[in-house]
């Protein structure tokens, strides 16, 4: 079977990139090992991401938006952010940068099941999956994939949408730098005594961040509490009603008690950046190529950049006539994402360093810090931009259409 293009890795980032992909001229395929888990109908999936204002723009333009507000999908109106041990704290309000919202909370099974509804539509893509892929081979001129059931595929053009074990980026040769933060991420939905008012909250402990990002219902909250690996064990292997107690304390009590909680789980955190974005013939994107902590929760947000901006540069370059698996090509999409991505993971990882340390002089610093840019509507409005994915070089996908 040949292809222009085909991905491996269909989960958010790779799964969007075919979309963007879409009703184009060129061939994609796209491979997943697994097969995407149903949209929940009851109950919350129990990973969420706070998905940007540009974010959704780039859903919004290739078409999986749509099926997103159809399931299921919370507004940010506003988020504050403190400290544990001091007074500084700040506030974002969506009103002050003209927005309707911050960011939205999305399932990631709802934001998948949304995307492979969309692709399923798309005559030019065709989703092989589940499929395990048993050899890639990279040649000058094409790629080749052998699927375990003896199907042979190939290709002008590899993408890595792997995640962050990536067998893509293996076959390629390309190293990635990472520092293991012996932190896990423990996540799960819980109910509370008082509603969230669509608002965002995160406190930074002694031992990491805690956020309770709001749900759909009033009541209901995802939380992400980043912990070191051993507080983190201890946590989860407390029962239901002790995490409680804990996870009511740790938030300082701001939507009083905890109600109910759901099951739990851990995931480890590491701080990653591949060396490099491209290989003759590949490319990675998403995960395959960084991973951030998910304090700022970014890491998928990045990811649908790197499709976005894959896609402008790829259908450019057919467009104009040119081989879109040549180096040229590329190097012009590794340009456009490799250092902005690189700074995110840099400043997570600082951000990790200074709110994590209760040495008293960083204590104090990321106090003043905090409360200076809480006294000062410019750099507040900044922030709330940057982290609205407002700022910088966006994709043609990635902007907002005018309704
Ligand atoms: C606790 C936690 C909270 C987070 N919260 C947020 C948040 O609020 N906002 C945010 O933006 N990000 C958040 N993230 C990060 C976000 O979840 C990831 O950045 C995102 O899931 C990466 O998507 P991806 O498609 O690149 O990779 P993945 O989700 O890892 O998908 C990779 C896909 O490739 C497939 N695959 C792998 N190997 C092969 C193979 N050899 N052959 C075929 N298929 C293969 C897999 O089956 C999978 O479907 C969080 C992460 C954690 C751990």
């Amino acid at each position: 079977m040949n292809f222009d293009v085909l991905i491996v890795g269909g989960g958010m980032v790779g799964a969007s990139l075919a979309c963007a992909l879409g009703n184009g001229a060129l061939k994609v395929g796209l491979l997943d090992r697994s097969a995407p888990a149903p949209s929940p109908e009851h109950g919350y999936d129990l990973r969420v991401s706070a998905v940007t204002l540009a974010s959704r723009a780039f859903l919004e333009n290739i078409g999986a938006w749509e099926g997103i507000a159809r399931r299921r999908v919370a507004p940010v109106e506003a988020m504050h952010v403190w400290d544990r041990n001091g007074h500084g704290s700040i506030h974002f309000d969506a009103a002050e940068i003209g927005a309707p919202c911050l960011a939205y909370i999305v399932e990631n099974r709802v934001i998948q099941a949304a995307l492979i509804e969309r692709l399923n539509r798309l005559t030019n893509i065709h989703y092989l999956c589940p499929v395990d892929t048993a050899e890639l081979a990279l040649g000058v001129d094409r790629v080749s994939v052998a699927l375990a059931d003896g199907r042979r595929l190939h290709a002008r053009l590899l993408v890595g949408a792997d995640g962050a074990e990536s067998a893509v980026r293996r076959a390629a040769g390309i190293d990635t730098r990472s520092l293991d933060l012996d932190q896990k991420g423990i996540v799960a939905t819980v109910t509370t005594e008082r509603p969230h008012a669509n608002i965002a909250r995160q406190r930074f402990l002694d031992t990491g961040p805690l956020a309770f990002l709001p749900l759909p219902d009033p009541r209901a909250c995802s939380i992400v509490w980043s912990a070191d690996a051993r507080r983190a064990d201890e946590l989860l292997a407390l029962d239901d009603a002790a995490f409680g107690v804990e996870l009511e304390c740790a938030i300082g009590g701001a939507l009083g008690g905890i109600e109910s909680i759901g099951p739990r789980a851990g995931f480890p955190l590491t701080l990653a950046h591949a060396r490099a974005y491209t290989a003759p013939r590949v490319a990675l994107a998403g995960d395959a190529a960084h991973t951030v902590h998910p304090l700022a929760g970014q890491g998928v947000n990045l990811g649908f950049l790197d499709a976005a901006a894959l896609a402008q540069v790829l259908l450019d370059a057919d467009a104009a006539g040119k081989d879109i698996g040549a180096h040229a090509v590329l190097r012009r999409y590794e340009r456009w994402r490799k250092g902005g991505n690189l700074a995110m993971v840099s400043l997570t990882g600082a951000f990790r360093y200074l709110f994590g340390n209760n040495l008293p002089g960083v204590r104090a610093l990321r106090n003043l810090g905090l409360d200076l840019a809480d006294s000062a509507t410019p750099i507040r409005r900044f922030l709330m931009r940057r982290a609205s994915g407002l700022e910088g070089d966006l994709p043609r996908l990635a902007r907002a259409r005018a309704h």
